[in-house]
């Protein structure tokens, strides 16, 4: 089997005709696919074992690759901006998310179940009835009084109403709520 392997490393690296038919099979992309979702399988694994551990881990190398490569850094601080324009959604769930594990808060939300929640509430902040407004993530129960970052615990409400609302605990359904149609 490793010979085999070996034996294809060294045609496909010297054979022109044959990376091409490999190339064209789609066998080569798919061989990449595969492994990857491999890595990705394991690595979503460690990280649901030990949320922290992974984190702190993937923080450090990174740390590290930044100080030995300063010219990675620089592309890399350069990407992070084009790409924070492009995913202004999951900045803001980053963001949140950040805050919450300051504050020691426990639980957090992912981008697409953000998006769900929206969804459920047709994308209108359930205090004010406005959906001509980006709906901000306000923290039911607030981190500040011991709130979690659960799902469970947000509601979308317009910047407005998510101010107004400030350390209160107040549950909105989805407008229009009930007695109020
Ligand atoms: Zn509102």
């Amino acid at each position: 089997m490793e010979r085999n392997r070996a034996y294809g490393r060294l045609r496909y690296a010297t054979d022109e005709d044959f990376r091409e038919k490999r190339l064209a099979e789609g066998k080569l992309p798919e061989v990449k696919e595969r492994k990857r979702l491999t890595a990705l399988k394991s690595s979503r694994k460690k990280r649901a074992e030990d949320p922290e551990g992974y984190r702190a881990k993937k923080a450090r190398g990174m740390r590290e690759l930044r100080v030995k490569n300063p010219e990675f850094a620089q592309a890399q601080n350069k990407n992070t901006k084009g790409w924070a324009k492009r995913n202004p959604g999951a900045v803001k769930v980053g963001k949140l998310a950040r805050r919450a594990r300051e504050i020691g808060a426990a639980g957090a939300f992912t981008q697409a179940e953000w998006h769900a929640l929206l969804e459920s509430f047709a994308n209108t902040c359930p205090r004010c009835g406005r959906s001509d407004e980006p709906l901000t993530a306000d923290h039911i129960v607030p981190l500040a009084c011991g709130g979690s970052n659960d799902i469970s615990n947000i509601q979308p409400l317009c910047r407005l109403c998510n101010c107004k609302k400030g350390t209160k605990t107040v549950r909105y359904n989805p407008w229009p709520t009930e007695g109020n149609e």
